[in-house]
């Protein structure tokens, strides 16, 4: 079975304590339950924060002094038009298409809410060059302006939240007739209450999980390059490094599609507002936060700081890769050498045998370091002017290591003793000699 990352992302999971495995049906936590009335109203209002801030504030985080500054900057938050709600449906209907009709290689994977496997059809990297082969050639005949989603954001992601917050509800009404779910009350919407819903065979939390919001997360990327273009009749190095970085990220993500199916998200995460929002709104539109940000400030970058850059994001690349690429090859075949010598294995009472060597030998989330490395390098690309583009390398270190903490205690409960002997013999968290 084939491992390794979800380029999608848990956000709210720093803030959550999910209770036991997120998956399972232990009644939330109270730390839980106050994440969970809260979160959905804090982090839409922290997007169009961030965003306001970086798109016209000069990049600057806005501080209203007084209550008249802090209703015009409420006031700002943008409503969604019909444009942008047609715009949207047309792309999350196109994206579902793309996924419910396009051929792909067939794969059983095991999950918890389906012990005999689930099938799935991994489409993704055709449906990737679809997408673009369509946008190229709506642009190309002069149908859609290369412009439309920069000059539409503040309406697109309005109008994202407003389906993020239907599509959460429809997940809870799906589940009206379970008694299980009724008694979790607000955590029912906010965490969810299934591990893997699907429409016929339309795998839900698949589809959210990837495409609507990763691929727009790079359309609006290019889009916004494309704005500078329009505006400056030029496109800094800057811009292209961070569209180019991250246009590769998740390109690199649908190449290696089937790892998504054993990843957290995938296997333990229950699908409720937490995915779906985070998909559909924080993705694209946080992580094209950098982009959003060079629009309007290009950075000057030396020849030096180019190649500073591309080494970085190389390194982050290739540590994460690699580490992702190991683990998956192990779970395939547990004799497979690693780096020409034969892996150091410990074995579990489970049967599913753990990696102790290679990069699963340096750190015990050695993938998760090449992510930070590779998020740093975006940020790094934004210059040194404004603190708030590094939003980004923060949240997502938190992240990270909020995920770790949770993997770990989950492992620690799958594997028992197998688990601290490999605590033992790596005791590193992410950073080998650090943390
Ligand atoms: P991992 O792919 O690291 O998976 C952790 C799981 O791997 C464990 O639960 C366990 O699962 C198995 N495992 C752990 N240690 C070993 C070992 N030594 N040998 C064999 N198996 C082991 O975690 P995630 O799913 O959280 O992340 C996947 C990727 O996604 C990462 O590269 C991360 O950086 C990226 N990511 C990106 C985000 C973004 O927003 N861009 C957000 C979150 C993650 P089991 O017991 O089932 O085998």
């Amino acid at each position: 079975m084939k491992r390794s990352e979800a380029a999608s992302t848990t956000f709210a999971e720093v803030a959550v304590d999910a209770g036991p495995a997120a998956g399972s049906l232990g009644q939330p936590s109270r730390q839980g339950r106050f994440a969970a009335l809260t979160l959905p109203i804090l982090l839409p209002l922290l997007v169009y924060y961030l965003w306001l801030s970086l798109d016209s504030n000069g990049g600057a985080a806005i501080i209203p002094r007084s209550g008249a500054e802090l209703i015009s900057l409420v006031r700002n938050i943008p409503t969604p038009t019909p444009f942008a709600a047609v715009m949207f449906i047309a792309w999350f209907s196109f994206q579902a298409a793309l996924q419910a009709l396009l051929p792909g290689r067939r794969v059983v994977a095991p999950m918890a809410s389906n012990p005999g496997g689930l099938e799935y059809r991994l489409n993704g990297w055709l449906a990737w060059w679809t997408t673009w082969a369509c946008f190229s050639a709506l642009v190309a005949f002069g149908w859609l302006s290369p412009t439309l989603l920069a000059d539409n954001f503040g309406a697109l992601l309005s109008t994202a939240n407003i389906v993020a917050f239907a599509l959460s509800v429809y997940l809870v009404w799906r589940t009206r007739h379970k008694a299980q779910w009724r008694s979790r009350g607000v955590d029912r919407f906010f965490m969810g209450s299934e591990l893997n819903p699907r429409i016929g065979d339309f795998d839900l939390k698949l589809f959210l999980e990837a495409r609507p919001g990763l691929i727009g997360w790079c359309v609006l990327d290019v889009s916004l390059l494309a704005k500078q273009y329009e505006l400056n009749g030029a496109v800094s190095a800057s811009m292209l490094l961070v569209v180019a970085f991250q246009v590769f990220y998740v390109a690199d993500y649908f190449f290696h599609e089937e790892a998504i199916l054993s990843t957290w998200d995938i296997k333990h995460e229950r699908l409720g507002w937490m995915l779906c929002w985070g998909d559909l709104v924080w993705v694209p539109f946080v992580y094209s936060l950098q982009a959003v940000y060079l629009l309007h400030h290009p950075v000057a970058l030396s020849p030096l700081a180019i190649v500073g850059l591309m080494v970085l994001n190389s390194a982050g690349y290739v540590t994460f890769r690699m580490a992702n690429l190991q683990k998956l090859r192990f779970r395939q075949d547990p004799s497979a050498p690693i780096w020409g010598r034969p892996p150091e294995i410990i074995k579990t009472p489970s049967g599913n045998p753990l990696l102790a060597s290679g990069c699963w030998g340096m750190s015990r989330h050695l993938n998760y370091f090449g992510d930070l490395l590779m998020g740093l390098a975006w940020c790094l690309a934004c210059g040194f002017d404004q603190p708030l583009v590094y939003f980004y390398i923060v949240f997502f270190t938190l992240l990270l290591v909020h995920r770790e903490r949770r993997d770990d205690a989950h492992c620690a409960g799958a594997y028992g003793t197998a688990w601290e002997a490999y605590r033992r013999r790596v005791p590193w968290r992410i950073v080998p000699w650090v943390y």
